[in-house]
């Protein structure tokens, strides 16, 4: 194998999980040269991916962050900018692959100038998408971008997706998180770290927290519903704790079609990386013997109100859909550093949901431009960030 690669958001779980792969393709005499990587703030951990990847450009985020940027990088050859217009240099400077892997609706520039180049995109962050679903899709037609889904579920559909136009429905799977069995007044009391306790994946502590909502599901239905043009009737969501099968896909003649495989992203990560062919990882093996059963469960809706918040805002619109996804990120930040509580998450994003429909409506303003989605964002964390100060101080 032969690519020239860049990974945006290089210190993060995918970032990590990113190298892994590389260096093990590597091994296996694959030719990889990264071009260029991308980080928040985290500079020991970025340079430590410098030293591994010898990345010929390195990007931060704060733009205030450059001269320490730069003490970090000393020596390992590397160029490096630093602030939002870094990231996007980062995105756009020729490769043929491009990790999308920056938590957040921030990865939505800098993922949109490799859209915009038509570069192979593989697709983590499901925030860009769900943020601006419609316009990002079509942008990727336009540019002839290439969208490979990361996240293991997408991933799972996208393989087994053999026939899309006979497709009846999907059946998006979820291990339930850690407050699957968890009683409301549990949940109630809830500290960070035990949201961020995952069952069955290591993840960064905001899709950790969205894993404990539910929202993360629901966020994946519109990923699902932007993804592989599905309307949300047709998407499914079944509990099923053992993480085993990453998603199902119905045909009209019966068939379901699966993804199988232990819970390790360097899974997806490797066949996105390797698509249109597969390659050989050292993943753990499914042994289906030594784990006897596989089991399912319907969600609760009561307890996880997350997947409905997400289905009403599919169905209403895009810029419902934007709208949602900013409130959240403003108050997992919030939960995240102890001023609200863990059932406050979903209050926020439904009041907010509210507040915003009460001033202008969404069905009004499905944005046409990137601008527009910027603003409704913005609209959004306003009223989110309103409503958790008034929560944090009751
Ligand atoms: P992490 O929190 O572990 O990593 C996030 C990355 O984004 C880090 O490199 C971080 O840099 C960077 N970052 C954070 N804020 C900014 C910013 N404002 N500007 C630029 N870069 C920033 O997250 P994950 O790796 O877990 O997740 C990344 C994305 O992939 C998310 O959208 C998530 O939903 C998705 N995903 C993750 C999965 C997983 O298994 N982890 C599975 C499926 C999807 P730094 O550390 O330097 O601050």
């Amino acid at each position: 194998m032969t690519r020239s690669i860049s990974i945006l958001g290089v210190t993060g779980s995918i970032g990590a999980s990113t190298i892994e792969v590389v260096d093990e393709l590597r091994r296996n005499g694959a030719d990889i040269a990264v071009e260029a990587v991308t980080a928040g703030g985290n500079l020991s951990v970025l340079a430590e991916a410098c030293r591994r990847l010898r990345p010929r450009f390195a990007a931060v985020a704060d733009p205030a962050g450059l001269a320490a940027a730069r003490a970090a990088l000393s020596g390992l050859n590397v160029e490096v900018g630093a602030g939002p217009a870094a990231l996007v240099e980062a995105a756009a400077r020729p490769s043929d692959w491009v990790m999308s892997a920056i938590v957040g609706a921030a990865g939505l520039e800098p993922t949109m100038a490799a859209v915009r180049r038509g570069a192979t995109v593989a697709l983590a962050n499901k925030e860009c998408l769900v943020c601006a679903g419609p316009l990002f899709i079509q942008a990727a037609k336009a540019h002839g971008a290439t969208l490979l889904p990361v996240d293991s579920e997408h991933n799972a559909i996208f393989q087994v997706l053999t026939h899309p136009e006979r497709v009846e429905r999907l059946t998006l799977t979820a291990s339930g998180g850690p407050f699957r069995t968890a009683s409301r007044e549990a949940m109630a009391a809830a500290t960070p770290d035990q949201a961020c306790a995952h069952p069955r994946w290591s993840m960064g502590r905001k899709i950790s927290v969205d894993s404990a909502t539910l929202m993360n599901k629901g966020l994946e239905l519109i990923e699902a519903s932007y993804l592989f043009g599905f309307t949300e009737e047709k998407i499914d969501v079944l509990v099923h704790p053992e993480s085993t099968i990453h998603s199902l896909v119905h045909y009209v003649d019966g068939s379901v079609l699966a993804q199988m495989a232990t819970p390790d992203m360097r899974i997806p990560i490797s066949y996105a990386l390797a698509w249109p062919d597969r390659a050989a990882v050292s993943t753990a093996r499914l042994d289906l013997a030594a784990m006897g059963k596989l089991t399912f469960e319907a969600p609760d809706g009561v307890r996880f109100p997350a997947l409905g918040l997400c289905r009403t805002a599919l169905r209403t619109g895009s810029a419902a859909t934007t709208a949602l996804s900013a409130a959240n990120e403003v108050a997992v930040q919030a939960f995240l550093e102890g001023r609200i509580r863990f059932l406050d998450i979903c209050r926020i994003v439904e009041e907010a949901m509210a507040a915003l429909e009460a001033e202008a409506g969404f069905s009004a303003k499905s944005p046409s431009s990137f601008d527009q989605v910027r603003a409704v964002d913005q609209a959004a964390r306003d009223a989110a960030r309103r409503i958790a100060v008034n929560l944090a101080a009751a």
